[in-house]
């Protein structure tokens, strides 16, 4: 999943930066809130964590704006301030929750997940295709009876596929979603990728479920070829 962080404080940012990559985020930051409306304008994060108190252009400025746009990224906002009517202002002009500083990093990537969660789906934490189901909170997998263990980039990238089954992903979609932009341009890092979740999902089965578009990129499905 990619998020977008928007905050000025600098380590702040990088705390979270640091902590949501290790999660296995890709993560994009910045400092203020006409970057953060460029930046949401341009690319299709998954997740926003907003600080309130921006320079210039505030937070809820931000949220309002995006909302405005007929953007329906989820948006999780932080404040220094814990007030009834900073909380009441920020769910009214759209923010999907609220999380006041200090606060720790555990409940930031909880309510992260729950935020994105309530956005993609359903309330289960279980992504299914076919007879592979993928576990969103253990970060596990199991094709029928075989469980599955998954580095955190691997993770990622079956979860970008499992949650848009039948529907042709692009390589730059893929990577846009999975890694960080440093990483993309020539690199050819989304088939590498796509052979090690073969290898693990799709070595034994008759019915192989991740399928080559041949000039387009990826899908996953449970439709026979
Ligand atoms: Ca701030």
């Amino acid at each position: 999943m990619r998020i977008l962080i928007v905050e000025d404080e600098r380590q702040i940012a990088a705390f979270l930066e640091r902590g949501l990559k290790e999660e296995g985020y890709a993560i994009d930051v910045v400092y203020n809130g006409n970057d953060a409306l460029d930046w949401a304008a341009a690319v299709e994060y998954d997740g926003i964590v907003l600080d309130v108190m921006l320079p210039g252009r505030d937070g809820f400025s931000v949220c309002r704006e995006l909302r405005a746009r007929g953007s329906k990224t989820p948006v999780l906002m932080l404040t220094a301030r814990d007030t009834v009517d900073d909380r009441v202002a920020g769910l009214d002009i759209g923010a999907d929750d609220y999380l006041v500083k200090p606060f720790a990093f555990k409940e930031l990537v909880a309510r992260l997940r729950a935020v994105t969660r309530r956005q993609t789906d359903t309330r289960s934490v279980e992504l299914q295709v076919g007879d592979l189901t993928l576990n969103t909170l253990t970060h596990t997998a199991q094709r029928g009876e075989r469980r599955i263990e998954l580095t955190a980039k691997e993770y990622n990238l079956l979860e970008f596929l499992m949650r848009n089954p039948n529907r042709v992903l692009t390589r730059t979609q893929i990577a846009e979603h999975v890694w960080n932009l440093d990483f993309l341009s020539e690199s050819n890092v989304v088939d590498v990728y796509i052979r090690y979740l073969r290898r693990k999902i799709d070595d034994e089965p008759d019915l192989k479920l991740i399928k080559t578009v041949r000039g387009s990129g990826y899908l996953i499905s449970d439709d026979p070829e």
